[in-house]
C-alpha cells in the first residue's frame, strides 16, 4: 500500500525517506513541493532528479480528494464539493473576509453528534477523514486560488465534530502549523467543538490552537434538547474546561451561539450566558439560525437578535452578529451535508 505523504509528520517523512536509502534532507525537500508549492504531481519537482521521483510516485501518495464540484454565492463565498477515495464526500467553504480569506474544513464524513440545527447531523456518521484528507482540502483549496496567501485562516468548523476525530485532526494540525509544513500561525487556526469536555481538556495541553465552543443553550434543559451531548457533557463540566483551557497564546474563547426564535432567543437566555461566561475570557459569535427543509426550527426577527445582543453588550461582553456567509448555496453554518447533486459550475 502507498504511504500517505500528506499525513506523515516531518519525523516519520524522514524516517520513510531514510527506509527508501535516500538521503535526509530530501525529506525537508520533498515537504515543501507538497505543502508549499502544492504539487498534485511528483513530475513537478524540478530540483529532484527522475529517478528519485519515479521511486517516489512508486511508493508514496499525493493526492486524496477529487474536486467534484465549486459553487460560488452571491457574495462570494465558495464551497467545494470533494470525492474521496472510496467514493464519499465532503464540502469545504472558503469565506472572503476584508482583506484575506477563511476556509472553514470538515473532519468527517457525516457527525454522531445529532445537532438538532444542523444538517450535518441529520446524515448520519460514515467515518473520520484521515489527517492527509483533512490537510488536503486546504491544499486544493489553495491550489485553485489567484493567490493563494490570501489563506490565512483555518477553522475545524465544518462538516464532523474535530474533538471526535481526536488523532485524525491533531495530525493535520501538527503539519498545519509545522515550519516544514504549510507554517500556520497556531493563533489562526481555530477548531470549533460541541464539547466533548476531556477531549477539550486534552487539545489544551497537546496544541496552541484557538478554541471556539458551540454553545446555543446557557441552561441544561435547553442544551440538552438542541445538542445531545450536553447530555453526557454538561455545562458545568464545559465551562469548567473551558477555565481550565490554557490561554496564553490564544487571547480568549470564542463562544458560538445559535439564534433560534422561541427557543434560546429571549433575553432571559442572554442573562444566564452573561451569569456562566462570568470572569472567562470571550468573544460571543451570534448567529441568526439558517433556515433550511429538513429542519423545524425558524430564525428570530432582527428586533430579538439586538435585544439579545444589548444584554451581553451592556454586561461587558463582546458580542457579535455574525451574517452567515454563502446561504444560497447552502454554505453556511450548519448547512453542509456533502451533496452530490450538481447546481452550478460543474467541473
Ligand atoms: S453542529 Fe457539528 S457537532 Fe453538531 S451535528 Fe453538526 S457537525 Fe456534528
Amino acid at each position: 500500500m502507498k504511504v500517505d505523504l500528506k499525513g506523515l509528520n516531518a519525523a516519520d517523512t524522514e524516517a520513510w525517506i531514510k527506509e527508501l536509502g535516500l538521503e535526509r534532507y530530501r525529506a525537508r525537500q520533498i515537504r515543501h513541493w507538497i505543502f508549499i508549492r502544492l504539487i498534485s504531481d511528483f513530475k513537478e519537482m524540478t530540483n529532484v532528479s527522475a529517478k528519485v521521483k519515479e521511486l517516489l510516485a512508486e511508493k508514496a501518495n499525493l493526492n486524496h480528494l477529487k474536486t467534484v464540484k465549486v459553487q460560488e454565492s452571491k457574495d462570494t463565498t465558495k464551497k467545494f464539493l470533494f470525492r474521496l477515495h472510496d467514493g464519499q464526500h465532503i464540502e469545504t467553504v472558503l469565506i472572503p473576509e476584508k482583506d484575506h480569506f477563511t476556509l472553514c474544513i470538515s473532519s468527517q464524513v457525516g457527525c454522531t453528534m445529532g445537532c438538532r440545527f444542523c444538517l450535518t447531523g441529520t446524515q448520519g456518521f460514515t467515518r473520520n477523514l484521515t489527517s492527509a484528507e483533512i490537510i488536503d482540502q486546504i491544499v486544493q483549496v489553495k491550489r485553485s486560488m489567484e493567490a493563494p496567501e490570501l489563506l490565512t485562516n483555518i477553522v475545524f468548523m465544518g462538516m464532523g465534530e474535530p474533538l471526535a476525530n481526536y488523532l485524525g485532526v491533531t495530525g493535520a494540525i501538527e503539519n498545519l502549523i509545522a515550519s516544514d509544513g504549510m507554517n500556520y500561525s497556531h493563533r489562526r487556526v481555530t477548531l470549533s467543538t460541541c464539547g466533548i469536555v476531556p477531549m477539550i481538556r486534552r487539545l489544551g495541553t497537546e496544541t496552541k490552537v484557538s478554541l471556539a465552543i458551540s454553545l446555543n443553550a446557557a441552561d441544561d434543559k435547553t442544551r440538552d434538547f438542541l445538542m445531545p451531548v450536553n447530555k453526557t457533557y454538561n455545562l458545568k463540566s464545559l465551562i469548567s474546561a473551558c477555565r481550565d483551557f490554557p490561554l496564553a497564546n490564544r487571547k480568549m474563547i470564542t463562544f458560538e451561539y445559535i439564534l433560534i426564535k422561541g427557543v434560546n432567543d429571549r433575553p432571559e437566555d442572554a442573562k444566564k450566558i452573561t451569569r456562566l461566561l462570568s470572569g472567562l475570557r470571550v468573544k460571543i459569535n451570534l448567529i441568526p439560525f439558517n433556515e433550511c427543509p429538513g429542519l423545524d426550527l425558524k430564525t428570530p426577527d432582527m428586533e430579538s437578535i439586538l435585544a439579545f445582543q444589548e444584554v451581553l453588550t451592556n454586561n461587558k461582553f463582546t458580542a457579535i452578529i455574525r451574517k452567515s456567509k454563502g446561504r444560497d448555496i447552502s454554505a453556511a453554518c450548519g448547512q453542509l451535508r456533502g451533496e452530490t447533486t450538481p447546481k452550478i459550475n460543474l467541473l
